[in-house]
């Protein structure tokens, strides 16, 4: 729940206490005016010299009751009194026959206030709790709509209460100008922005391809990793095609009631056709579009709202001009039948961004605020391999709250730098205060990384060395940045890098004779990428070119599943351990050859802290009889 929840809540109780005061207020006011004023009270003698002057006209006695109400004259000059009987009231009965005193059981009132009196005390009360609940309802919608489906049960629950608002989706409309976004805000991503080229010239004029004969994709789904743009680009589509867009999350079609997705689905198709060309944007399909399995804990409404997608993406006729744009990041996992053609048959890919792209994206959100004159945005681009544009986004974003927490004007280098790492590591963590020694064991393991990776011929160079810890848990991280990015890794470059990573735990191992926790994550590091050697890219001797896993989820960075008997899962993982203690080795002969420069680098490392890449390779290599030394053993 977010500060605007808490103010709605706030507001509707407001609005309920509002009502009920009013309710209160007025029938205080009213009520006394048509029961105790209207009624004149009179004693039993003025009623009985009424009755003989022939003045009464009606009279009502409640049964067991000593009190009777009772008219005089008719019509608009009736008067309404009341009395209390005297004595048993015994031949009262006559005395009023003679005088023509109609006898009732209940007086009839020939004027409007017993209809108002009625609407009143019934009316009032029930047009206000429809007006509230209304009012709720519609409430209610509108928390759905940009809460997602947490509060979808209590809209449900409002609009069974009040009829109506059942199965209407909250869908937003936006108009394809106002998403404010077009293609020059996606940077990168070329090759998605071609595709996308085409549907944006159908949706300008539906009627060019439709004269030719052309029959415009339906839908294009977008897939991607998180954070690269997916639903960025879908809105720009919208923006450069200047038409109405449709967003839904699929999320929502996923609802607590049966048959309110589906129900969903056909209210977007129904107004979108209203509004066609125009653009349906249904982001995280996933959650609607699984593949149906049949399995026993398949969701029934689920398929209903697939199933009614389906159909819908059949139904229309596309003369008008009606793209359905989706967003995903496991595409594996969508049915089949989405992808055939006729639905989603253009699969628009939405990479991690490579060099230049990550240049450019900095660029692009470098813009949006105010950078010192010569700021490198290509360090931070090759600094960053593996980063998303949502990534690359936040360091700037990072970097300009750094500016402003030093009570700068401009963002400067450093504050990017600084900002690179805390994406990657995290935020400096001040509460962790290392002993000296553990700040020996912790720079000793840096460095020894950083030899091992200096030492191979074609890794990446060291840019930084820090021993400052990190709120991600890590006590230091030594960093490379490559100069230009490769897109295949060779088998020896695999093996350099498990040798890199052991050289934390060889570098402590070799100076204190001991083990410590510090190398956990390098060592899950190196055994994956040994893992993924053995069972993925075919690198072993004993196994060769042989698939023995398969990838789960490519795009949110699932591992592998072993497609392979037990006796080779064994065997397996043999090979791994021989790759990973081939590495280990390597960075022990590596390490052991150069332990003068090891002591030298992790002294001045624990002093300083942090070292860039420059003072590291100017101790490693400075000329002091100890020169660096190559094992022939680290390169093969
Ligand atoms: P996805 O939908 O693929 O998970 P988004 O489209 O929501 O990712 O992207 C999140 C944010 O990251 C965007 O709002 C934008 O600021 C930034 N971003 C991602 N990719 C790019 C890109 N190619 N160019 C510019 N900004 C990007
Ligand atoms: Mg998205
Ligand atoms: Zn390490």
């Amino acid at each position: 729940m977010n500060m605007d929840e808490n103010k709605r809540r706030r507001s509707m109780l407001l609005y309920i206490l509002i009502a009920v005061v009013v309710y209160l207020a007025v029938s205080q006011t009213m009520y006394p005016a048509l029961t105790n004023s209207q009624t004149q009270e009179v004693s039993y003698t003025d009623f009985l010299q009424m009755v003989d002057s022939d003045k009464v006209t009606q009279v009502q006695k409640t049964q067991g009751d000593s009190t009777i109400y009772f008219t005089t004259g008719t019509g608009d000059s009736q008067q309404k009194y009341s009395t209390v009987i005297f004595g048993s009231g015994d031949g009262l009965a006559d005395k009023l026959y003679e005088h023509n005193v109609t006898m009732v059981s209940q007086i009839a009132d020939n004027s409007s206030d017993v209809w108002f009196y009625l609407l009143l005390s019934y009316g009032l009360p029930i047009v206000i709790f429809m007006l509230v609940g209304w009012w709720l309802n519609r409430r209610m919608k509108k928390a759905m709509g940009d809460d997602g489906p947490s509060m979808n049960f209590g809209g449900g629950g409002f609009g069974m209460g009040m009829g109506g608002g059942l199965g209407k989706s909250n869908v937003k409309e936006v108009k394809g100008e106002e998403t404010g976004v077009t293609f020059r805000d996606v940077a990168g991503q070329d090759e998605a922005k071609e595709s996308l080229e085409e549907i944006v010239s159908f949706l300008k004029k539906p009627e060019k391809y439709n004269e030719i004969g052309a029959r415009c994709p339906r839908g294009a789904l977008l897939v991607g990793p998180p954070g690269t743009g997916k639903t960025l680009l879908a809105k720009a589509v919208a923006g450069e095609a200047g038409v109405p867009f449709f967003q839904i999350a699929g999320s929502e079609f996923v609802e607590m009631f049966v048959g309110r997705g589906a129900a969903k689905v056909r209210d977007l198709f129904k107004q979108a056709k209203e509004k066609a060309p125009c653009i349906v944007f249904i982001d995280e399909i996933d959650a609607v579009g699984k593949k149906r399995d049949g399995s026993l804990n398949s969701n029934d409404e689920r398929e209903q709202t697939l199933n009614q997608l389906l159909s819908e993406m059949d139904g229309f006729d596309n003369q008008k001009g009606i793209v359905v744009l989706a967003a995903t990041n496991r595409p594996e996992s969508l049915d089949q039948a989405l992808l055939r053609p006729g639905r989603f048959d253009r699969r628009i890919p939405v990479e991690l961004p490579d060099l230049a792209g990550r240049e450019a994206i900095l660029q692009i959100h470098a813009n949006d605020v105010k950078m010192e004159s010569g700021v490198d945005l290509g360090v931070i681009a090759r600094s960053t391999p593996g980063a998303s544009g949502a990534d690359l986004a936040n360091i700037i974003n990072e970097a300009a709250l750094r500016a402003v927490r030093f009570g700068r004007k401009r963002v400067t280098q450093d504050d990017l730098n600084e900002s690179v790492d805390v994406v990657i590591a995290g935020e400096k963590k001040k509460s962790t205060v290392l002993s000296e020694h553990e700040k020996e064991v912790v720079s000793y393991h840096e460095t020894g990384h950083a030899i091992v990776a200096a030492m191979q011929k074609g890794s990446a160079p060291v840019s930084k060395i820090t021993i400052v810890p990190r709120t991600s848990g890590a006590l230091g991280f030594t960093m490379q940045v490559e100069e230009d990015e490769h897109f295949l890794t060779t088998r020896e470059e695999a093996k350099n890098k498990i040798a890199v990573l052991c050289g934390g735990r060889a570098a402590e191992e070799l100076i204190f004779g001991q083990m410590t926790t510090g190398a956990s994550n390098d060592i899950e590091k190196a055994t994956g990428i040994a893992r993924a050697m053995v069972t993925q890219y075919g690198m072993s001797d004993k196994f060769g070119m042989v698939a023995l896993g398969q990838q789960r989820n490519r795009y949110l960075g699932g591992g592998s599943e072993l497609t392979c008997s037990e006796g080779t899962a064994q065997e397996i993982d043999a090979e791994v351990q021989a790759l990973v203690e081939e590495g280990h080795q390597a960075a022990l002969k590596t390490l052991q050859a150069n332990r003068f420069k090891l002591h030298e680098i992790a002294h001045y490392l624990q002093k300083k802290e942090t070292i860039t890449g420059e003072e590291f390779m100017n101790i490693l290599t400075r000329d002091d009889g100890f020169a660096p030394a190559m094992p022939a053993a680290s390169q093969e």
